[in-house]
């Protein structure tokens, strides 16, 4: 029976063959550890007892500097160059001539293949090509774990180690379980092509039908049935159509490869180059070369370019460069743990799905799709934003021991679902929840929110491929109203504009969208939008209790214009012989700070108000709630936002007129705390949030709490944000946050 062959001694035969093949006396194999250097694997030619010993940091020497830059290096006569560095374990400094390619995988370099001559010697554009083939095969060798066990100083090789990586958090909760590629990778199992004219005929037909399918994307983005935005496809098209990439690719065949390793080796090639880029245009474009050659490999592969929902495994934690909310909801919720993504997309809509299906996600992790392989063991935060890509045991234990807690803190507030939601001195403060999708609903009843307190329509718009005619909004508002099983839905109307677009409507080039034609102002002026979106509402809301709020009010006259659009409507409904609805409260939200000059009268001319904290902080700071840079500058707990809301709930309280709040501030216990201290009754939040507040609510004395905060409010000497002291009140009145 033959021996089994280790590794060890599969790689010290392949170093014989390259340099036999190469016509050199040296063939080194350096691979990258977990901990930094580049340990040498394997070699012919050079001293053998320096296997597993001579170590390079990257940019240290011609090897280290190949890792670095991530490119070949051939030289004629290499101890002249600048980097080279001399290690006396080798015996190397009888060679002249250097050749060294990257060994790469994903664009991350996983090791260095260099072969050496004693004479001086150019190397051939071919031969490069030729070593560069050799090192993908290495790369394989290396990504399969085959070299783990021959691991020379104890530190793991790196394409396997942990990864800690942070993102932005999108949808809260906590994740534990393995990766899922949203659209995986081909795996190349075959690199040497057998007839290169049959691999070439391969990859013209691949290239065509690839073609063909982005054609069709954008046909289908051209008739407004797709989400995809038309000038990402343009510039899909532009590379699909890319010479200089179709030249490599060809050229890449004719040196010997299959034709999927020609895309391979062509995508890792550029991936190395652009990765380094900081341009962010330039690394967009990185993305979309991905998305082709990724496209072009399924192709080849003749596989679909998406997992079926039905093949998730359990405990699935789903890795994409970014994602459609409809592709989300294709995969079965029942298996999902989580989201992690390199970039949410425009106005994250994945998101919101994410967080109405209640999935832990976080964005904005870069190039995660290339760090992870399928099945790998991750583990996602929500909360903090963190990612731990193959985890340590020990951390994997402490992520473990949070989600227990977690989880046990879940069960404390589902205790409290049913206890009445009031202080400990007896106010009673009604929690109600944000809705926006049909999915959101079981949530009502969950939670015991009393009712909801704010659906957000346009969310529906917003994943449907085209605008919902009136029927189709009709049947989305009654079975949310059945879904509600008899508690009061607060559905706002259209709150498109800003940094909510429909897929489908003329993108609008306005140089602040966010002070643009918008919600309710675009409602006016196209009344015809909003009365069909009223009228469906009424007739859903046959015989049933109906509440519609307003987003945007600017104005009093504004909202009276929308009131008479309204009742137009209602008499509509009524002359056509159909059931109106039993009661109808027409609302206004206050969310621009215009409105907290006319309060008094708008607190008279609606039925409720409901106080959008988001949008007027925003306008009151004058600062971008989605701009990064200046969204975390201003606090909702500075005095001047807090006595902003203060002049709403009193005037409220004056005109009789019910407040609400309805911005994510009141799902934050502290800030909920404030808010109830200010006077406000009702607040409506995440579901997520209503057992944390709830906790919040019924440890809390609101009169105590209202007197502190009216003294620090009128403080002349006091500066800046409160949060400080208000957290100071909550420790010293035992409220739990
Ligand atoms: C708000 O602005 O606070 C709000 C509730 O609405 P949205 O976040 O949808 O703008
Ligand atoms: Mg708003």
């Amino acid at each position: 029976m033959a021996e089994p062959v280790t590794a060890q001694a599969r790689l010290d035969r392949i170093v014989v063959l390259i340099a036999s093949n190469m016509v050199a006396e040296v063939c080194s194999l350096y691979v990258a550890r977990a901990d930094g250097p580049l340990e040498l694997y394997a070699t012919e030619g050079l001293n053998r007892e320096a296997v597993h010993l001579t170590t390079m940091m990257p940019g240290e020497g011609l090897v280290g500097l190949i890792a670095a830059t991530a490119e070949p290096l051939a030289l004629s006569d290499a101890q002249n160059h600048p980097a080279f560095s001399y290690k006396p374990e080798t015996g190397e400094e009888i060679y002249q001539s250097f050749l060294g390619v990257p060994v790469l995988r994903g664009g991350a370099t996983l090791g260095v293949l260099v072969v050496q001559n004693r004479a001086r010697r150019t190397y051939s554009e071919e031969e490069i090509e030729a070593l560069q083939t050799t090192a993908m095969l290495l790369a394989e060798m290396i990504v399969s774990g085959e070299l783990q066990s021959i691991t020379g100083q104890g530190a793991p090789i790196a394409v396997r180690r942990p990864e800690s990586l942070i993102g932005q958090p999108i949808a809260e909760g906590l994740g534990l379980g393995h990766v899922v590629l949203h659209q995986p990778r081909v795996a190349v199992a075959k690199i040497v092509a057998d007839d290169i004219s049959m691999e070439l005929d391969r990859l013209e037909k691949a290239i065509e039908a690839m073609r063909a399918s982005v054609d069709a994307l954008i046909d289908r983005s051209d008739d407004g049935r797709s989400g995809e935005h038309r000038e990402v496809l343009e510039a899909f098209r532009m590379i699909a159509h890319d010479r200089g990439w179709l030249r490599r690719l060809r050229e890449a065949v004719a040196s010997g490869l299959t034709a999927e390793a020609a895309v391979e080796r062509v995508q890792n090639d550029a991936r190395a180059r652009l990765q380094r880029q900081t341009d962010p245009y330039l690394r967009d474009r990185l993305h979309d070369l991905t998305d082709i050659a990724n496209r072009l490999l399924h192709q080849l592969a003749g596989q679909s370019l998406v997992l079926l929902p039905s093949e998730l495994p359990e405990n699935a934690i789903l890795v994409a460069r970014s994602m459609s909310p409809a592709a989300l909801l294709d995969y079965d919720r029942a298996r999902l743990r989580g989201v992690v993504l390199e970039e949410a997309g425009a106005s994250s809509h994945v998101a919101i799905v994410a967080r109405a299906l209640a999935i832990p996600a976080v964005s904005d992790v870069p190039n995660i799709t290339e760090i992870v392989e399928q099945g790998d063991a991750i583990i996602v935060d929500g909360v903090t934003g963190e990612v731990q890509v193959r985890p340590q045991p020990d951390i994997e234990a402490a992520y473990s021991e949070k989600a227990r807690l977690r989880a046990r803190r879940q069960d404390q507030y589902r205790a409290l679902r049913d206890a009445p939601s009031a202080t400990a001195d007896g106010v009673t403060i009604g929690l109600h929840m944000n809705a926006g999708l049909l999915i959101d609903m079981p949530h009502l009843d969950e939670t015991g929110a009393e009712s909801i307190g704010l659906f957000r329509t346009e969310l529906q718009f917003m994943l449907a491929n085209s605008f919902p005619r009136i029927d189709a909004q009709e049947s989305i508002y009654r079975a949310v109203l059945d879904a509600a099983g008899g508690h009061v839905v607060t559905f706002r109307t259209l709150d498109i504009g800003g940094d909510k677009m429909l897929p489908y409507m003329k993108r609008l080039d306005e140089a602040n969208p966010a002070l643009g034609w918008r919600a309710i102002r675009m409602g006016l002026d196209r009344p015809g939008l909003l009365r069909t979106q009223l009228r469906a509402m009424l007739r859903a809301a046959a015989g049933r209790e109906l509440k519609v709020m307003i987003p945007m009010v600017s104005t009093v006259a504004e909202f009276l214009a929308a009131r008479a659009l309204f009742d137009k409507e209602i008499a509509f409904v009524k002359r056509c012989g159909r059931e109106p609805p039993r009661d109808i409260k027409l609302g206004a939200m206050v969310e621009v700070p215009s409105l907290l000059w006319e309060i008094e009268e708008i607190a008279e001319a609606a039925d409720f108000l409901s106080v959008g904290s988001n949008d007027l902080m925003q306008y009151v700071f004058a600062a971008d709630r989605v701009n990064k840079r200046v969204a975390g500058r201003f606090d909702e707990l500075s005095p001047s936002f807090l006595r902003a809301l203060k002049s709403i709930a009193d005037a409220g309280a004056r005109h009789r007129t019910p407040v609400t709040l309805c911005g994510e501030m009141g799902g934050r216990p502290l800030s909920a705390m404030a808010l109830i201290a200010l006077g406000f009754r009702n607040l409506s939040m995440a579901a997520t949030a209503i057992g944390p507040v709830k906790a919040m609510v019924v440890s809390l004395d609101a009169g105590a709490a209202a007197l502190e905060l009216q003294a620090l409010l009128t403080d002349p000497d006091r500066h800046g944000s409160l949060r400080a002291p208000l957290q100071a009140l909550a420790e010293r009145l035992a409220v739990r946050l």
